[in-house]
C-alpha cells in the first residue's frame, strides 16, 4: 500500500482575490494583486523568517483547498486551451491535480515576526500555505527553458473605465490604501470570461476585490467597460 504523509499549513493567505473568478493563472501577470501571508504558531515568531529580508522574491507551496478532489484526474482541461482540448494532469498547472499543491513566485514586498506581505500573487483569500521558500535566481533561473502549450503571458485586452466607476474605483482605493485601480484593470485585461463565452453587450460580469465587487461588460469583443466598484454584499 502508498505510504500517507501528513502536511499542516504553516500559514493562511489573507488576499485580495476573494473568489476563484478573475484571478490571474499564474503570479507575476498582476503585480497590483497583494496580500499577506500570516504564519500560525510556532512559525508566527522572528526566528522563522530571520534572513528573509534579503530575499526578493519566494516560492509558495500551497494547497487549492477549494479544488479538492477524492479521486485522482489523469487528464485536465486548461482554460489555458480553451478548455475543449484535454491533456494529462502533468502537463498542466491545472488546480485539480494530485494532492491539490499549487506552488507560485511571488514578490516579498516586507518581513516581520509572523508576516509576509507578499504581490503578484494568484492566490485565493484562506488559501491555506504549506511551506515558504526563496527564490535563488542561479538555479531557478533557466534561460532556454520551453513550453510550448504555455509560451507567453495570456494576450491582453483593452480595459475602459465609466467615469463613474473610475470615481468609485478611486475613492475605495484611497480607503484600502491599495493600488486598486492597476489591480482591476491588469486581472480584467488578462479577459477572465471562460474561453468558450462570447459575450453580448447585455451580459454583466463580476468579481469580488478586498472588500469591492467589480462589475463589467464587453461593448465589442476583445474590450472591457468596468461599470461600477461598489461594497460587496455581506454573505
Ligand atoms: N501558480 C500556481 C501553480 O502553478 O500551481 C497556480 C496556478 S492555477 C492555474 C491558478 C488559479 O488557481 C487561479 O486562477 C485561481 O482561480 C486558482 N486558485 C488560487 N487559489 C486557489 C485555492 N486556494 N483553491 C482553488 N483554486 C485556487
Amino acid at each position: 500500500m502508498t505510504q500517507a504523509y501528513n502536511v499542516s499549513p504553516i500559514g493562511f493567505m489573507r488576499s485580495c482575490f476573494k473568489e476563484k473568478f478573475a484571478i490571474p493563472r499564474q503570479p507575476q501577470l498582476a503585480p497590483a494583486a497583494r496580500g499577506v501571508l500570516e504564519l500560525v504558531a510556532p512559525f508566527d515568531q522572528g526566528d522563522a523568517v530571520q534572513g528573509l529580508e534579503q530575499v526578493s522574491h519566494v516560492w509558495l507551496l500551497f494547497l487549492f483547498h477549494q479544488a479538492l478532489e477524492d479521486k485522482p484526474r489523469l487528464k485536465v482541461r486548461p482554460p489555458r486551451l480553451g478548455g475543449n482540448q484535454s491533456m494529462g494532469v502533468f502537463a498542466t498547472r491545472a488546480t485539480h491535480r494530485p494532492n491539490g499543491i499549487g506552488q507560485s513566485v511571488v514578490k516579498l514586498d516586507k518581513v516581520e515576526a509572523g508576516r509576509l506581505w507578499l504581490s503578484g500573487i494568484d492566490l485565493l483569500d484562506g488559501t491555506p500555505v504549506l511551506d515558504v521558500k526563496p527564490y535563488v535566481p542561479y538555479a531557478d533561473v533557466i534561460v532556454d527553458a520551453r513550453n510550448s502549450m504555455a509560451a507567453a503571458a495570456p494576450a491582453m485586452i483593452p480595459v475602459q473605465w465609466a467615469d463613474a466607476a473610475l470615481a468609485q474605483a478611486r475613492e475605495h482605493a484611497m480607503r484600502l490604501e491599495e493600488p486598486l485601480i492597476e489591480l482591476i484593470e491588469q486581472c480584467l485585461a488578462q479577459d477572465p470570461r471562460p474561453a468558450y463565452q462570447t459575450p453580448t453587450p447585455e451580459r454583466r460580469y463580476g468579481a469580488q476585490f478586498w472588500d469591492l465587487d467589480v462589475r463589467w461588460h464587453y461593448p465589442q469583443p476583445g474590450v472591457i467597460w468596468v461599470l461600477e466598484v461598489v461594497p460587496a454584499a455581506v454573505s
